[in-house]
């Protein structure tokens, strides 16, 4: 689970063109329109990321137009995502720490979208433990990892905007999964829908091998259908084996979902070298989709071409280790109110 909240020190403040009365402030790898004076550089101070849901609390009072929510907005031009607050805002006896998660504290929960009701499905159980579940952090919070993995050779995707599926063959036994659990088949449910159309079951089964392929089911009713798509698909990002517990290779991968003739999500590069500048790769994900050249894309998602699992990304706060991670077009964020 994201960290919403946290206290965090004010890395730079620099001014807007144009504009007396407020600055820039970067906060991790965020940046925000704070106003002047405000704060200094070097001062910790409690950040609230986009996605935050604030409670109806008087200091919290100027949100109410936006629906308490806190959202990506552009001011004199400058993109501001997050608030920054005093730490005055916690109770006394809170430990101050830098990095510090105040989400619960303050009352702030995270804002999600309604499920429609053609997703929702009939639940069969928990997401199976023997694979993980579909997550991306982003890069604004990964900056330990871009110091790390900085020259490593990366492939980037679009991140296409729609809900999260699984489908799994182990042990002879075919499953379908939300981004969270398993449901059962129902002609309803539109994940159970696109596997039969796929016909994802028997393309597994040909494999001859415990498996999970994952993807992002788009099109009509599902996320307002922003790519324009008639009726539903599934663009694929992952090939799981189940029996080693690992990934697929970008290369095995992409070769899996040739052979099978799945489609995938648009590949946009996998000559990608990391470069250690979050606002680099943030504005390698203003573009627009590949899938409709008129809409802005979601963003990207970037990972080695050979697949890595690292201790530092796998603690509550981020993944399951896979190093893997998105940046999210904040020009999509503008345009859809997030
Ligand atoms: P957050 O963690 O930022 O609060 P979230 O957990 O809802 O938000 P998303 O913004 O949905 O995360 O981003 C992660 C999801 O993106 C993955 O679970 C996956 O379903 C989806 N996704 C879409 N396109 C891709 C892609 N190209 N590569 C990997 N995942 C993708
Ligand atoms: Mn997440």
């Amino acid at each position: 689970m994201r960290k919403l909240a946290s206290i965090q020190r004010i890395k730079a403040l620099d001014p807007i063109e144009g504009a007396d009365a407020i600055e820039r402030a970067t906060v991790l790898g965020w940046q925000l329109v704070v106003k002047k004076d405000e704060f200094k550089v070097g001062d910790l101070v409690i950040y609230c990321e986009i996605d935050c849901l604030m409670p109806a609390k008087p200091e919290f009072e100027f949100l109410k137009p936006r629906g308490m929510r806190i959202r990506t907005i552009r001011l004199r031009g400058q993109i501001s995502q997050g608030i920054c607050f005093p730490l005055s805002f916690l109770p006394a006896d809170f430990e101050i720490a830098e990095d510090a998660d105040c989400t619960e504290v303050l009352g702030i929960t995270k804002y999600e979208p309604p499920i429609p009701a053609c997703l929702a499905g009939k639940v069969k159980g928990k997401f199976p433990s023997f694979i993980p579940k579909t997550d991306e952090t982003r890069v604004q919070v990964l900056q330990m990892l871009l110091d790390k993995y900085k020259g490593e050779k990366c492939y980037v995707t679009e991140k296409v905007d729609g809900s999260s599926g699984t489908f799994y063959l182990r042990d002879d036994e075919f499953g379908v999964c939300s981004r969270n659990l398993e449901l059962l088949e129902d002609d309803e449910n539109s994940f159970w829908k696109v596997a039969r159309e796929m016909d994802i079951e028997n393309k597994l089964r040909s494999t001859g091998k415990n498996i999970a392929i994952q993807g992002e089911l788009i099109g009509e009713g599902v996320q307002s259908n922003k790519l324009r798509l008639r009726g539903q698909t599934v663009r694929f990002f992952n090939a799981f084996d189940i029996d080693k517990f690992e990934y697929f290779q970008f290369d095995q991968f992409y070769e899996l979902m040739s052979r099978l003739n799945f489609p995938m999500v648009p590949v946009i590069t996998t000559e990608y070298i990391l470069e250690n500048d979050i606002d680099a790769i943030i504005k390698m994900a203003v573009r627009k989709s590949e899938i409709c050249q008129d809409v802005w894309a979601e963003g990207i998602v970037i990972r080695p071409l050979s697949e890595k699992i690292d201790l530092i990304l796998s603690n509550e706060n981020f993944n399951n280790g896979r190093v893997s991670f998105k940046a999210i077009n904040p020009e999509f964020l503008l345009k859809y109110g997030e």
